[in-house]
């Protein structure tokens, strides 16, 4: 994903004019101190310790969602080493998370195709778990699995933390009662652009969330969008020093929903109520109409030095903070299955 802008108030008004000055920004807004960890920082491949306040509370403390087993997926997928779109290693990948998911009991569908990016045509994948509803409505969950294609990025936060969150989802919900609406979660390839110079990913809307746009436009195409009632994205949730700001693009009834939900449960200084955008896989679905929510926290990493550099591992993360918003986007699920019958 990439920054279109900085933490802001909010408001429609500050909104359009952010988009707008952003215009033609480029990779713009990042920070410029992270480069040159990516080219000299060699990947600290030592396992992590955690510690007692980053630990993950017992399961029954976060709605059933179980922090260190989420975590203990994203240890699994660093192990894979660094797995950008097309590569041996994001094969390994791939076949872990659909093996995980049918061992779920989840059904499995995969998509794969071939994306014209930059650096040539790269076989990609998607893989969505389905798990059915008693009515047509769909609530679609986004996490991106592929990992920037920089020489030992292993991407422990962007993407390990969300996939890992979103493998544990799938153990919960697949195993679970049916509900009114179905409820998909898509787990995309290549979400970061491929042209990378000089350690630093060169986004554009033409080079980057490439299995979000294959996903948008097949399930338009099949006529399954017309059912999506809300779409949530994760992506950057699992690190020390989180704080999740309203994404500005975002739906704002659907905003507000997780929000208030993210109160009620007492994780108000978690997620915040300030505001920036960010590029990132939920716009090709709410450019093709439907509402989505993009929870992530680019801010805080990327201040850090961390963002987008072999300095993502595993010891940035606290399975606390992934356990917190696992809580938060189960509770919303919730939400949603009674306010979308
Ligand atoms: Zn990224």
């Amino acid at each position: 994903m990439s920054f279109r802008g900085r933490f802001l108030p909010g408001g429609a008004a500050t909104m359009a004019l952010l988009m707008f000055s952003c215009l033609g920004c480029g990779s713009g807004g990042r920070n410029s101190g992270t480069s040159t960890n990516a080219a000299t920082v060699e990947a600290d491949a030592k396992p992590a310790s955690i510690s007692p306040a980053d630990a993950a509370p017992p399961a029954l403390q976060t709605g059933g969602f179980d922090g260190a087993k989420a975590y203990s997926y994203v240890e699994k997928l660093v192990s894979f080493g660094p797995h950008p779109p097309d590569t041996p290693a994001i094969r390994n990948v791939q076949s872990y998370i659909r093996d995980r998911l049918k061992g779920f009991g989840c059904r499995v569908d995969v998509d794969d195709f071939h994306a014209q990016t930059p650096i040539g045509t790269l076989a990609m994948e998607n893989i969505v778990a389905k798990i059915p509803g008693t009515g047509p409505g769909v609530i679609l969950l986004l996490t991106h699995y592929d990992t920037l294609r920089l020489p030992g990025f292993v991407g422990a936060e962007d993407s390990g933390s969300s996939t890992g969150l979103m493998l544990e989802m799938a153990s919960l919900l697949c195993s679970g009662q049916k509900r009114h609406n179905a409820v998909w979660i898509a787990f995309l390839d290549g979400e970061e652009a491929q042209l990378v110079e000089n350690g630093e990913a060169q986004w554009t809307d033409a080079d980057s969330v490439f299995g979000s746009r294959e996903l948008a436009a097949r399930m338009d195409l099949s006529g399954d969008l017309k059912n999506v009632k809300a779409v949530i994205l994760a992506d950057m949730i699992g690190q020390k020093n989180l704080h999740i700001v309203r994404e500005s693009s975002s739906t704002k009834w659907l905003t507000d929903l997780v929000w208030k939900t993210a109160d009620r449960l007492g994780y108000g200084n978690i997620f915040l109520n300030s505001e920036a955008a960010t590029s990132d896989d939920h716009i090709p679905f709410i450019q093709r109409g439907a509402a989505a929510v993009d929870i992530i926290d680019l801010q805080d990493f990327t201040e850090e030095g961390y963002w987008h550099t072999t300095q993502d591992t595993l010891d940035k993360l606290s399975p606390r903070n992934i356990a917190i918003v696992g809580h938060v986007i189960l509770a919303s699920l919730d939400e949603l299955q009674e306010e979308l019958r």
